[in-house]
């Protein structure tokens, strides 16, 4: 199993990142281990600067090669909310250098998945909308249909890369607001206005 990350999908976060935007889907990679198994995320110690991206996140349900954008939406049906926790600090000196971003976005524990899964059929992700609480404080709040490059789009683009599996997940960008976690925070999302996750940081 693999975790492709979109970056810079939401214009308002590239905007915020200073970043230009894409003219074609920018997409990393995390590795299984980087999946948290609990309700707490241990603050890393090689970070003074771990930032929060709340995402909607799509689970592969069929083995994808040169997916048609038409016909995406038969490789996936169920959806979900999550946080790709990034190193800010770190990133902005693999930035500097030119050099990969791994260290700041692949580490343990750095993918928050909801055990949640809703029916992409009734929850389409051109009208899903999604929130994010900082010690019940919205942060970040958006829909689907903000996204620069649709689902569909995205899975045409990576499968051309990169073979989609089954159990894969898709972690589809966020929008702006993102921010510095601190030990103690509480970090809730919800998706369509269900309770998807509530992380506390130690
Ligand atoms: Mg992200």
């Amino acid at each position: 199993m693999k975790i492709i990350c979109i970056g810079r999908n939401y214009a308002d976060h590239a905007a915020e990142m200073k970043a230009e935007l894409p003219t074609a889907p920018v997409f990393f990679m995390k590795p299984e281990t980087a999946i948290l198994k609990d309700k707490v995320l241990y603050h890393p110690s090689f970070s003074q600067e771990l930032h929060y991206e709340c995402e909607i996140v799509v689970k592969m349900d069929k083995i994808g090669k040169h997916i048609a954008p038409e016909f995406a939406t038969n490789y996936y049906s169920q959806i979900s909310l999550g946080i790709d926790f990034t190193a800010r600090d770190l990133q902005s000196r693999c930035k500097e250098k030119g050099l990969p971003w791994e260290i700041a976005k692949a580490f343990d524990n750095s993918a928050v998945v909801s055990e949640h899964w809703l029916p992409a059929h009734e929850f389409p992700l051109e009208t899903v909308n999604f929130s994010f609480y900082q010690n019940g404080v919205l942060k970040q709040q958006a829909c689907g249909k903000d996204m620069l490059f649709s689902i569909d789009q995205i899975l045409g683009y990576v499968s051309r890369f990169v073979t989609l599996k089954p159990g894969d997940l898709i972690f589809t960008g966020t929008p702006s607001g993102v921010g510095p976690v601190a030990i103690g925070d509480i970090l809730r999302g919800t998706l369509a206005r269900q309770d998807m996750f509530e992380i506390t940081v130690k």
